[in-house]
């Protein structure tokens, strides 16, 4: 018989239920008790779900209240000096207090610290707490929440799989803050817990434990290749059976060493590398299990059972029973339940499944391969095929002329007609700016009258043209206070929109938004991504009635306002049915239409937001610069539709930019902004040591925090990027937009912002 499990379930509640619980936990409007319920309940409806849905194993392990990583650095004892946890860890019980505190620097008790880093996990939008690490640091069994949450299960009835993130992906995850620190040393004693770990789940009557080692699908040093072998050499004493789970791409180099792994079992992720499924098998000695992860756990899309049954076939002649079945990754990166979109229309519901119907697609396989399968298993199987063929054939998708425009794309689109040099002359006559000119980087505070007005006109209580008029007023408001406050590039300020690209998917033909597709992005803060199922159109100018209102009000440049097609592609679910950058140039096409309008329009200056462009790089560095040369590709694509004279600006946040500083210069954009103020300018090194030649705006006012920058730390700033930028391509601007931010404080920063220019440009 074929097991089927899957390697983790999302934990947020169809309904967002844990979000809700700890966000009134932590503002001290719910008890402990009622939070650690909230969490039992959640926990055993999930267990429950999989159970009924005919799984083998339940998962256990992959609940948390803030980050699953982060539950490793408690149960290790990781927790850094500043949170005061001696006596818990020596304990051997760190508080969820204590957890808390190290995720978000403060929790209802204990004194308040600064956070730990958060960053995000591999390829995905999900951020994990990064375990803080220094030398010599040792490792002590200091958490009892795992071998609870089993006790819960086992006595519920349930057959628990445990999963945890592997040790070696836990160092490899991890970062010393002083930078030096050769993690494999610590390697020994994290081990000794994992070995202590394993042995109390075994008496607690657990039969298999998973190890997350996405690691496994990076480039990985040759220390780091062996440390593997030692590490799993040693953890084979462990009295349960092991399953190594990689997912996120193929083995690749790594093929050999997670093959010799002295482990019962492998995961390996069938999806996003279906062609290392062979030579894995080769590799497998003869009483290892095999998980193959068939269903995709990254995406929406339904499963095509009955492909998937021919593929796995003969996969299940070669294996037998040591073939297991499973989703390729956690389902912790898709939507809970399909069940509630109601609102959604059904053709479209009946392409998709979400976490909770893709349990029923793993187990509907294992039976259709183990010739058990039972008359719903047939309907589902006949329903998924159905839905597919209408899906390769619907009219919605496919529209031809998408496809012809994407295809007579021309090199010539994607390229200015002039270079930088002789466009920036044109452009200085055109709109005659000062020295180290002022802008911000788009939106304006979103005050809760916006948010409100945006509530009634969805909920049907005000009208269009009402909410229209409301959403004028506060950009008329936004344009006045930039005059007063001198600032020389203006901005609308993005009142209408809701979210960079939910504006512009819900204006795009090929788009769907769910009602309820939530996704835990970090702690309790969920996401709700676009569909993108089908070609890509723009039935009507998205953004050109406000910008061009706006420039009535004013005699200064209004920089009209995109979000760019690499960043909408990146924050969205995407089709599995063409290359992601098709989907991408068609997203670019709709765009460039819209920059053209824009110009036409009058509007001399357009900004084109990328700040995904970088975490879109693939999880292998050889497959980087195909990635970045279409990503380039698409952006050039949208820019270079206009005129020498009209400005092109992009703006990233923060980034490594040292990693794909070329791309940038590629991009070609006449001005980029980015995030600096918090490295001190020190970002700026890449872009100098690259000879960078366009205009820059290195973020001087940290939009993060509610303080208010002074004068002469931004002068202070400004110089240090004198340094390394030349006065007449320097722009001065905060780090990112101001939408989170309340008038009182942006008023006052953005005043000193300007001043600060004043006084730099006296100099010169
Ligand atoms: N134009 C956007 C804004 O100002 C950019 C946001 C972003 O970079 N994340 O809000
Ligand atoms: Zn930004």
């Amino acid at each position: 018989m074929t097991v089927s499990h899957i390697l983790g379930y999302p934990r947020i509640g169809a309904q967002r239920e844990l979000k809700k619980a700890t966000e009134a936990y932590w503002q001290g409007e719910c008890s402990r008790e009622a939070l650690e319920q909230t969490g039992r309940d959640l926990r055993f409806r999930h267990w429950q779900a999989q159970q009924a849905a005919g799984l083998d194993l339940v998962s256990v392990g992959d609940f948390a209240f803030y980050d699953q990583v982060l539950n490793v650095s408690v149960l290790l004892g990781a927790v850094p000096e500043r949170f005061q946890a001696a006596r818990e860890i020596a304990a051997g019980d760190i508080d969820l207090d204590t957890t808390f505190r190290m995720a978000r620097g403060r929790a209802p008790s204990g004194e308040p610290a600064a956070a730990c880093e958060m960053t995000k996990y591999f390829d995905t939008n999900y951020h994990y707490l990064v375990p803080e690490l220094h030398e010599g640091q040792r490792f002590t069994l200091a958490s009892n929440r795992l071998f609870d949450e089993v006790d819960e299960a086992l006595t519920a009835g349930f057959t628990p799989k445990v999963t945890l993130t592997g040790p070696l992906t836990w160092l490899w995850l991890g970062k010393s803050p002083s930078g030096e620190l050769d993690r494999l040393t610590l390697l020994d004693s994290v081990l000794d817990v994992y070995c202590e770990v394993l042995a109390r789940l075994a008496t607690q009557g657990v039969e298999w434990v998973q190890l997350d080692e996405p690691a496994l699908v990076q480039d990985l040093p040759l220390a780091w290749q062996q440390a593997f072998e030692r590490a799993y050499h040693r953890l084979q004493s462990a009295p349960v059976k092991l399953m190594v789970a990689s997912y996120f791409g193929g083995l690749g180099d790594n093929l050999s060493v997670a093959t010799r792994l002295p482990v019962d079992g492998l995961h390996i992720d069938a999806v996003c590398a279906p062609q290392q499924v062979d030579s894995v098998i080769d590799r497998l000695s003869p009483h290892q299990v095999l998980s193959v992860g068939v269903v995709d756990g990254r995406n929406i899309w339904r499963a095509d059972l009955a492909a998937l049954r021919e593929r796995l076939l003969p996969l299940k002649v070669r294996l037998g029973k040591r073939l297991w079945l499973a989703p390729s990754c956690s389902l912790l990166h898709v939507p809970v339940d399909l069940a509630q979109e109601t609102d959604l229309d059904e053709a479209l519901v009946s392409w998709l499944a979400f976490a909770r119907q893709k349990l029923d697609e793993v187990v509907c396989l294992a039976r259709l391969i183990d010739n058990r399968a039972t008359d719903l298993d047939e309907q589902r199987l006949k329903a998924a095929t159905q839905a597919l063929d209408e899906r390769r054939e619907s009219g919605r998708i496919h529209r031809p002329a998408v496809g012809a425009r994407v295809a007579a794309i021309t090199a010539e689109d994607s390229q200015r007609h002039a270079p930088y040099a002789e466009r920036a002359v044109a452009q200085r006559r055109a709109l005659n700016l000062p020295l180290l000119p002022t802008t911000t980087i788009g939106s304006f505070p979103q005050t809760p009258a916006i948010r409100a007005a945006r509530r009634a006109f969805k909920a049907g209580e005000i009208s269009q043209p009402d909410y229209e008029a409301r959403m004028r007023s506060d950009i008329a408001y936004a344009v006045e206070r930039q005059e007063a406050l001198g600032l020389d590039v203006l901005v609308h300020g993005e009142a209408e929109r809701n979210d960079m690209v939910e504006y512009f998917g819900e204006q795009l033909d090929g788009f769907a938004f769910t009602r309820f597709g939530w996704v835990q992005s970090y702690g309790s803060r969920c996401v709700k991504p676009p569909i993108i199922f089908g070609d890509v159109t723009r039935p009507d100018a998205m953004t050109v009635p406000w910008s061009t209102y706006a420039q009535t009000l004013t005699d200064k440049p209004m920089k009209g306002m995109l979000t760019g097609p690499v960043t909408i592609l990146q924050w969205s679910f995407v089709r599995d049915d063409q290359p992601r950058d098709t989907t991408c140039r068609q997203i670019a096409l709709a765009l460039r239409d819209e920059v053209q309008d824009l110009e036409r329009a009058g509007i001399r200056i357009i900004q084109i937001d990328e700040p995904a462009l970088r975490e879109g790089l693939p999880l292998r560095q050889q497959e980087w610069q195909d990635y970045l040369d279409w990503a380039v590709a698409c952006f050039r694509l949208t820019a270079s539709v206009v005129d020498d004279s009209t400005q092109i600006h992009t703006h990233m946040c923060y980034s490594e930019f040292n990693d794909i500083i070329g791309a940038i210069a590629a991009l070609d954009a006449d001005v980029i902004t980015i995030e600096t103020s918090r490295s001190n300018m020190e970002l700026l090194d890449a872009f100098q040591d690259f000879a960078y030649p366009n205009e820059m705006g290195p973020g001087v006012y940290d939009i993060h925090t509610p303080n208010i920058p002074d004068v002469a730390w931004m002068v202070d700033l400004l110089e240090k990027a004198l340094e390394k930028i030349p006065a007449e391509r320097l722009w001065v601007n905060p780090d990112c937009g101001l939408k989170t931010r309340t008038w009182a404080e942006v008023e006052p920063a953005l005043a000193n912002m300007v001043e600060a220019a004043q006084q730099v440009r006296q100099r010169y």
